[in-house]
């Protein structure tokens, strides 16, 4: 895990407001402001015990501060399974209420904060996504009621994502390569692969979205005609630690190994494991737990 190299100033938060470690791997990023015109005002905030919130990052004008390691869960989306799965930043204003603006040196740092904890993360192209199950990007008011992060800059959010993937994937000039004539003899190639040419093998946003509504669906149906899957205790527990415990201990472990030896397919495992844990929630969801008397013999 890495901080990120663009911090001004370290500000830790008082250990009472947040979680040492991560019950999942960081899969999004989430936008608040701070309700205030003053940086220091968001670290000073923090770093008083018993607050019951932080973030990671505060930016304003060309600083960032960090007040929670990224490895850490900070307290900040309302929403204890959006803690686990996001990093998330506080926008310090530039006017106050009611309009609560942003500056706009204030939101490009943003948007390079964005970019950075994207690319080390391996978030891949980022995409606002209010609904979304796994959001690479979303706001504080997508997880819970709340006004944070004002109409102004939630308005700002499909912006702030475009503006970070510029960054992390410039557009390349595109080269007047001629295509070789296809011979005629030959069976042509059929493509087999869709989505943008930076990653052909992943799912694109959309496909990965459909795919988990397929699934969700499967399971919608199943339960409208009554079909249940009989299972014992026993696997039971094993699939329910295999798709909490297993399976994402296999991802945080992929995604660090596949940095410290530049392995590659990061996101296509990341997107792998994420669907078959999709598939195994469904099974589980659809489970007649039938308890056998074996199992319980050796409980005793
Ligand atoms: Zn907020």
């Amino acid at each position: 895990m890495s901080q990120s190299s663009l911090v001004s100033k370290n500000w830790w938060a008082n250990q009472t407001n947040y979680t040492p470690g991560r019950q999942d791997t960081i899969h999004g990023i989430v936008i608040h402001h701070a309700a205030s015109t003053s940086l220091d005002s968001v670290g000073q905030v923090f770093s008083q015990a018993g607050r019951g919130g932080s973030a990671h990052y505060g930016v304003k004008g060309n600083q960032i501060h960090q007040y929670v390691r990224e490895e850490d869960t900070a307290w900040h989306c309302g929403d204890w399974l959006g803690n686990c799965c996001t990093i998330g930043i506080e926008t310090v204003n530039s006017t106050g209420s009611p309009d609560w603006l942003v500056d706009e040196e204030t939101f490009n740092t943003l948007v390079k904060l964005v970019a950075d904890i994207a690319k080390r993360n391996n978030l891949g192209r980022i995409k606002f996504e209010p609904d979304g199950v796994y959001p690479t990007l979303s706001a504080h008011r997508d997880w819970s009621p709340t006004y944070c992060p004002g109409d102004y800059l939630y308005s700002r959010m499909n912006e702030l994502a475009e503006k970070a993937n510029k960054i992390n994937y410039p557009e390349k000039q595109p080269e007047p390569t001629p295509k070789p004539e296809p011979k005629q003899d030959e069976p042509q190639p059929t493509p087999c692969c869709t989505g943008d040419s930076d990653n052909p093998r992943g799912l694109s946003d959309e496909e990965y979205q459909k795919i988990l509504k397929d699934i969700e669906d499967i399971k919608d149906k199943a339960k409208e005609q009554n079909v249940m899957i009989p299972m014992s205790n026993k696997v039971y527990d094993i699939l329910k630690i295999v798709a909490i415990v297993i399976l994402p201990l296999l991802q945080a472990l992929y995604a660090g190994l596949s940095k410290i030896w530049g392995l590659g397919f990061g996101s296509e495992i990341d997107q792998t494991i994420q669907l078959i844990v999709a598939a195994l929630n469904t099974i589980l969801g659809l489970a007649l737990v039938k308890s056998s008397s074996d199992y319980h013999k050796t409980e005793k």
